[in-house]
This record gives C-alpha cells, sequence and structure tokens, in this order.
C-alpha cells in the first residue's frame, strides 16, 4: 500500500510559527503510522519561493530574493528536524523540477481550452496575493480579517482559468465522495461557495520573480503564473509529475492534503479539484482544514506572522520547566497540539495547558507506569525481564481497542479520539498494576504470580511504545531502550500482539520519562494541607468533583520508616515513608503534635501521586493525609487504616 500525504508549501516572508508545526506535525504522524504499518509513505513539505510578497521581504532586509529564500528555506528544514519531522521529501518551488511541472500543467490547461487571455482589472493584496472585487474591500483596504492592508489598483492583461466552468462538476464530485472534504462542516462552506457561482480565476502576473508561462500559451511573454496556482502543483511536481510517469503513477493521488482552514474554500477544496480535472488528472482522497491557535484570544495565522510563538522558545520552555530532555520537549509539544483540540476546529495555544497535558497524561499516565514496574524489575528480578506469560485478558484487550481507536482515528484525521483510546489503554495498564499490587506478591513470597505482573506490566509498555510512536517517536524509543530494546523493529501489527518482549533480557538504565514538573508555588503553599493547616478552604468553597477526578488520586497506605526535625522549621518533619514499591521522602507540617520517635513504624495514608515540591530545602515527594481542628495546630492527627493493611494498598 501507498500513502501519499502532503503539508502546504509555506510561504517563507516569515519563520516558521508553532501553527506552520501543528500542520506538519500532523502529516509527520500519519507518515509515521503508515511507515509503522508497513505501507510505503511519501510525505512531502516545502517552501513557497515564488510571489511578490518575497521579493518584498528579501529587500526589506537587503537581500537578493534568490539569497532570502535560500536562506528561508534552510531555516524551515531546521526547525522540521528540530521538531523529529520526517519528511521524504522537501519542495522549493524555485526548483527546476517544479517549473517543468507548472509548465506542463499549464500546457495541459490550454489544450483542454481552460485559458484565456482577459484584462485583468482589480483591487489586489500584495500581501495576500489575492485580487479583490470593489464591492469585497471593507473602507477600501483589503477584507481578509487577518489583513486589512492598502490594496492596489491594478489593470493589465492576464490569463485566466475557466473556474467558472467547474462548479457542477465539483458539486457533483463532492455529494459522491463523502469523505472527499474534512471536516464535515467546512464541506457544507465549499458547497454553499461554489453554489454562490464561481469567477474564472486568474493565473498569471506580470513580474519577473516565479515560473515564467510556457511560451506555447498566446500573450506569455513577460508572464509568470500566478503564484496560488504555481503553489498548488507542488503536490504533483513532488510525485514526479511531469518526467516519471512511475512514480506518478504510483503515488498520485495524494491520499490527503493537510492545510489551515485559509487556504481550504478558494484553493484546495475548489480551484486545484477543478484545475485537476481540467487537466485530465485524479483528484486527491481526502482534503482536511484544521483550525487556527489563538493566543489570548487573538486569532493567528500565517499573514500575521509574530503574533505566534515560534517553535524553539516553546521547546526551551518545557525543557526548563520541568527538567526533560529536549528530544521529550518535542514530544510533549507535539502530544499536546494534537490531543488538546479536536483537529479541525480552533484552540487556545496555552502554555498552561501544555505543561498540564505533561504532567496529568505524559509524567502521571505514561511515565508513572513505565517508573513503577522497572523498579520492581530490577529490585525483585535483578533487573530482567521475566520469562513471558500468557496474555492478561483485560490488558490485550485494552490494546487491541486502543489500536482500533486509533485506526479509526487515522482515517477521519481525528487524532484527539485516537489519543483517547491509546490513554484508555494505559489507564487499564496503570489499573492492572495497582489491583495486582506487585509489592504483596513479593512480600507473600508468590514468586510465580509475581512473575506474571512483571512480566505482564513490562509488555504493557512495550506495547505503549509502539502506540504512541507515531505521535511521540522519542518517547517510544526511550521506552523500548529502557525496556532494553534498543534498535528494536517495531510495527504497528506488533501494538495488539502479546508475549514479543523476550523473558530473560536485561532492563536498561531507567532515568524519568516524563521528570515532573516543579511547581514554582512549592514552597509558598508548603506542599500540602499537612504541611500548612490554615489553608484549608471551608467545604462551602469547593467544588464539587467527578468520580473521574477523585480516580485521579493515588491514595496509598503507607508506613512511617524514619522520622526527623527539619532545622528551623518548628512545625516541619521530614519523613521516610515505604508506600510498597518504594520509599519516599515527605514534609509534614506536623511536628507539634507528633515526636520523630513516635512516628516509626505508624501506618499513613498518602496522596503519591502529588507533585513534588521542595520545601525548606527538603523535597517532598507525596502528602500525608492528617486531619485537625482549625486554629489548633496541635490537633493534627494522622490517618490510618482501622485496621492494618499491607503498604502501598490503594485507598479509594
Ligand atoms: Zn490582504
Amino acid at each position: 500500500m501507498k500513502f501519499y500525504v502532503t503539508t502546504p508549501i509555506y510561504y517563507v516572508n516569515d519563520e516558521p510559527t508553532v501553527g506552520h508545526a501543528y500542520t506538519t506535525i500532523a502529516a509527520d504522524v500519519l507518515a509515521r503510522y503508515h511507515r509503522l504499518r508497513g505501507d510505503d509513505v511519501l510525505f512531502t513539505t516545502g517552501t513557497d519561493e515564488n510571489g511578490q510578497k518575497n521579493v518584498e521581504a528579501a529587500e526589506a532586509q537587503g537581500l537578493e530574493a534568490q539569497v532570502f529564500v535560500d536562506q528561508m528555506a534552510a531555516r524551515f528544514r531546521q526547525e522540521w528536524g528540530d521538531l523529529s519531522i520526517a519528511y521524504d521529501d522537501f519542495i522549493r518551488t524555485t526548483e527546476k523540477r517544479h517549473g517543468r511541472a507548472v509548465q506542463s500543467f499549464f500546457e495541459a490547461l490550454h489544450r483542454n481550452g481552460d485559458l484565456y487571455v482577459g484584462e485583468y482589472e482589480g483591487w489586489y493584496c500584495v500581501s495576500d496575493e489575492t485580487y479583490f472585487r470593489e464591492a469585497d474591500l471593507i473602507d477600501g483596504r483589503c477584507p481578509n480579517p487577518e489583513c486589512g492592508k492598502a490594496v492596489e489598483w491594478v489593470s493589465e492583461p492576464a490569463h485566466f482559468f475557466r473556474f467558472s466552468k467547474y462548479g457542477e462538476r465539483l458539486l457533483k464530485y463532492i455529494e459522491e465522495h463523502p469523505g472527499f472534504l474534512l471536516p464535515e462542516f467546512r464541506k457544507n462552506e465549499v458547497v454553499s461557495f461554489i453554489k454562490g457561482g464561481l469567477r474564472d480565476a486568474c493565473v498569471s502576473r506580470k513580474s519577473a520573480w516565479g515560473t515564467p508561462l510556457p511560451s506555447t500559451i498566446p500573450e506569455s511573454e513577460g508572464a509568470v503564473v500566478y503564484v496560488w496556482a504555481d503553489a498548488l502543483i507542488n503536490y504533483l511536481t513532488c510525485a514526479g509529475y511531469p518526467d516519471d510517469e512511475e512514480r506518478f503513477a504510483k503515488y498520485w493521488p495524494a491520499d490527503v492534503h493537510i492545510m489551515a482552514k485559509d487556504i481550504f474554500v478558494r484553493f484546495h477544496a475548489t480551484l486545484w479539484p477543478a484545475m485537476l480535472m481540467s487537466a485530465g488528472l485524479p483528484l486527491p482522497k481526502r482534503v482536511m482544514a484544521h483550525g487556527y491557535w489563538t493566543l489570548g484570544g487573538e486569532k493567528i495565522s500565517k499573514s500575521r506572522g509574530g503574533a505566534m510563538p515560534r517553535p524553539g522558545p516553546v521547546l526551551n520552555a518545557i525543557a526548563s520547566e520541568t527538567g526533560c530532555p529536549r528530544s521529550r520537549a518535542v514530544d510533549a509539544l507535539r502530544y499536546y497540539m494534537l490531543r488538546e483540540v479536536p483537529f479541525g476546529l480552533d484552540g487556545e495555544f496555552s502554555g498552561e495547558a501544555l505543561l498540564g497535558r505533561y504532567a496529568d497524561d505524559l509524567a502521571n499516565d505514561l511515565g508513572n507506569l513505565l517508573h513503577r514496574v522497572l523498579p520492581m524489575i530490577a529490585r525483585y528480578r535483578q533487573g530482567r525481564i521475566p520469562a513471558p506469560t500468557p496474555p492478561e485478558p483485560e490488558l490485550l484487550e485494552a490494546a487491541v481497542s486502543a489500536c482500533k481507536g486509533w485506526e479509526e482515528a487515522a482515517e477521519t484525521l481525528d487524532f484527539r479520539s485516537g489519543l483517547e483510546a491509546i490513554w484508555r489503554f494505559l489507564s487499564a495498564a496503570n489499573r492492572y498494576v495497582d489491583h495486582k499490587a506487585p509489592w504483596s506478591l513479593a512480600k507473600a513470597g508468590d514468586q510465580e504470580g509475581l512473575d506474571r505482573v512483571l512480566y505482564s506490566a513490562a509488555e504493557a509498555m512495550r506495547i505503549a511504545a509502539v502506540l504512541v510512536a507515531s505521535v511521540m517517536p522519542n518517547t517510544a524509543d526511550e521506552i523500548e531502550k529502557q525496556l532494553g530494546l534498543d534498535g528494536w523493529q517495531r510495527s504497528w501489527e506488533q501494538a495488539s500482539r502479546w508475549g514479543l518482549l523476550p523473558g530473560g533480557q536485561e532492563i536498561g538504565e531507567r532515568t524519568p520519562l516524563f521528570p515532573r514538573p516543579e511547581p514554582s508555588r512549592a514552597a509558598s503553599d508548603g506542599g500540602g494541607k499537612a504541611a500548612r493547616p490554615d489553608s484549608t478552604p471551608s467545604s462551602k468553597e469547593k467544588a464539587m468533583i467527578s468520580f473521574k477526578e477523585f480516580q485521579k488520586l493515588d491514595l496509598r497506605v503507607g508506613e512511617v520508616l524514619g522520622a526527623e526535625a527539619i532545622p528551623g522549621a518548628d512545625k516541619l518533619l521530614k519523613l521516610t515513608v515505604d508506600i510498597g514499591e518504594e520509599q519516599r521522602t515527605m514534609v509534614a507540617g506536623i511536628a507539634l503534635s507528633y515526636r520523630p520517635e513516635d512516628l516509626v513504624g505508624k501506618k499513613v495514608v498518602v496522596v503519591a501521586n502529588l507533585e513534588p515540591a521542595t520545601i525548606r530545602g527538603v523535597r517532598s515527594d507525596g502528602m500525608i493525609l492528617a486531619g485537625w481542628v482549625k486554629g489548633d495546630d496541635k490537633s493534627i492527627t494522622l490517618v490510618a487504616p482501622e485496621r492494618p493493611l499491607p503498604n502501598g494498598v490503594s485507598v479509594s
């Protein structure tokens, strides 16, 4: 099977932003997923270097146009490399191969009688490279709400494409191919745009910068192909048009064109298919428009460069807030953008939401699973994976349904639902470890039971690596490395099979997959109520939570192994607590009620998944539950199980 996915080629008049990154990440995720399936993938992106706008941007910097576009193309390539985007072809419209494709394509339009010379008169916006009717202008300026710049009156002979001829055929095609335009609600916009009447499209300009019209076309002297028509043809160039017929037959039509909504209705969903019909070529299978990201409520698109953050500073911020390696910050950004907002709708880009996703979904659900399993394998099995055991039905079923969920989502480009399906698998795996409580099996000396749980949990991590690999390729590599599978040949079908993780092999070096963010407020809020009894709001102020929210709390029985005073802090004690599979340090504000020596051996209830906080220079990793009478620090009383329970048992 072949799979051909494209991004638009980006204008190089401005630097790449997270908006450009969004489109390119989505295409990369599809490409990676299809490669995992063993498909022959062609994933293309590139830069749109023709057009008057680039000439002006070059002039503004005092550069020759070619020097400027060379520099900018290099910037885009570098950015995509930094975001782990693995394209197969990076096309630049100033390349010779593209010039040949454009000219051949225009000859085909001409042969079909769809080009004619007319007089173009109209208001032209240089910024949008678009002509507008007088009636469309707003206060005499460009009607694009993102632009609003002054327009200039242009009157010159120009070539026109008989766009108007294709309205009926387009409507029929859209009706007969339900999956052609996505999302559904934008398809309706396209249909009304066509029904409103298509005007023939001006497809040439007098300019020295651009692809010259073929000389076989009348009055081609001094005319170049209008930049939008020129840009769209890149999708054919990359597939081998017109020189490499074998390649073209293999890859064309594209399986999916992905772009932002601003270039969907007028270009990718109408003009482009009409041009292809005229040239006698098949139409792309799917054309998908995603929404805009907004920042602080302001709409951002490529014509408003500067407002949207560059990917580099966002990655730096993630890495410095959390202490994660750069490659993991890349994966966090990729994950956030596809999980946060349904693909197709607008969304607000928020650093806070990004770090929230990092903490909840990546550090907790994904990272925590690995860091619960591997230390136990290290501790109980000398760092070797136990021999494969039969499938645990709840894990295998969850894996199969995660695969199905992702496969369906990849068809409809519903990345969010796909990731939700994968996260249901991770929840099932975390639940499995909770229920089986391997630390108790170890204590009870149940070796066979312990082997089965440890193997199954590690096998679940191997499956998780395959499931997340398209969205988070670096994370998948790291999970495999820590499982001792460095260099493992991954494939999609491995995600729904059990027992592939070899037994007896040594696990790799353990490092936190997604280190937990260091909350900047840790010092001020004291790291939990046990440390700051007076900060508790009254019950009236507290909002209701759902059962699902409650389930996020990892409450466990622990046992105090050691306690000591913290110099200079008369209310605080530093405790060492055994919570089953590990020992944690926790700071608790209970020194006025308990002496350190009274605490050793006490059973307590702890919140095991509270973000760590540093309190008086001591890193507190978890919180001990206690009750007290407001205003009376001496009344603090620890919450303990009413009858003894093993350490690590979950409380709910
Ligand atoms: Zn404009």
